[in-house]
């Protein structure tokens, strides 16, 4: 008798909890390869359409699923989970997390209350221990209402991965590859091996001009020809459109921080100061590529400090 009233009071905890605002864009899983999908979230700034601007993906196997990111709210999250539930009723196993950047992480607490294990990179508690993290927290409780609210919280991860680690679900078999330190405070990427489908997180940003923020650039460049060598015949960007042509989509994003790493090594060696060396390049190559005006100024401020530092 004691055992059902406690059942009976827990109930309406449950059900609130699972009880998250509805978005109204459009969260459409799209299948890449045989059991691999992913989410296309759409190319904005970080508080557009209801924060929905970071993929996500997800992988369907006999014994569970796995899922890629979390998505920048519980909402869209939950949105997404109703994609996953249309074609399986597979329980949500594991979610690899890229990295810790809020949007792809404010969605996990979903994925959590389905029972699953969080795995994150090395890294992933520089963050959550950050002022940053709280602080961001609290202003998107504001920027993002209703999507992310008082009821948001930060996920802690079940495991972290600080190298290269293989696994299998059902008969699916993965390779996490851990880059340490270089979009993020750590950063890792998912290959599905049976669907030859590669999620990298933020080390790709197709169709856009990357966010630089306080990434290790050099790293960051050095990475993608690791990334560049992985065998894979799909490839999920962290932002942008999923493709078949990989090489491709990590196009852009290589093309330019490259670019940006030749051009401000040669001011920072000459002493040349940032307004003088920001003015004096050539950006015609990259400034009709969407969110150019937005970010090129401030990555390239950020790449010459880094420089600064490091030369
Ligand atoms: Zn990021």
């Amino acid at each position: 008798m004691k055992k059902l009233l406690l059942l009976v009071s827990l109930l309406p905890l449950f059900s609130q909890a699972a009880d998250y605002e509805k978005v109204s864009v459009e969260v459409v899983a799209e299948n890449l390869n045989g059991s691999a999908y992913y989410i296309p979230g759409l190319s904005g700034a970080a508080t557009e359409y209801e924060g929905f601007i970071s993929n996500a993906g997800f992988v369907i196997t006999s014994e569970g699923v796995v899922v890629f990111d979390g998505l920048g709210t519980p909402s869209l999250a939950d949105a997404m989970l109703n994609e996953i539930r249309k074609l399986t009723d597979k329980p949500i196993k594991l979610v690899i997390v890229s990295h810790y950047h809020a949007d792809h992480i404010y969605g996990l607490q979903v994925f959590k209350e389905q029972g699953a294990q969080i795995w994150a990179p090395k890294g992933t508690w520089d963050y959550l221990d950050s002022e940053t993290a709280t602080s961001l927290l609290d202003s998107r409780r504001t920027a993002l209402y209703p999507w992310v609210n008082d009821e948001t919280y930060l996920v802690d991860p079940d495991r972290i991965i600080d190298k290269d680690t293989n696994f299998s679900l059902g008969e699916n078999q993965f390779l996490l590859t851990y880059f340490g330190k270089v979009h993020s405070e750590g950063d890792m990427s998912l290959l599905s091996i049976n669907d030859q489908t590669l999620y990298s997180g933020d080390l790709i940003f197709e169709g856009r001009i990357p966010f630089v923020g306080d990434a290790d650039i050099i790293k960051w460049s050095k990475t993608l020809d690791r990334v560049r060598n992985i065998e894979m015949e799909y490839f999920v960007p962290g932002h942008g459109m999923a493709s078949d042509q990989p090489q491709e989509t990590m196009d852009l994003t290589y093309r330019y921080l490259n670019f940006l790493i030749k051009q401000l090594t040669l001011a920072v060696d000459e002493m040349t100061p940032f307004d003088e060396a920001y003015n004096a390049i050539d950006w015609s190559e990259f400034e009709d590529e969407p969110a150019f005006e937005a970010a090129n100024r401030k990555n390239a401020y950020a790449v010459y400090l880094y420089l600064e530092r490091v030369l």
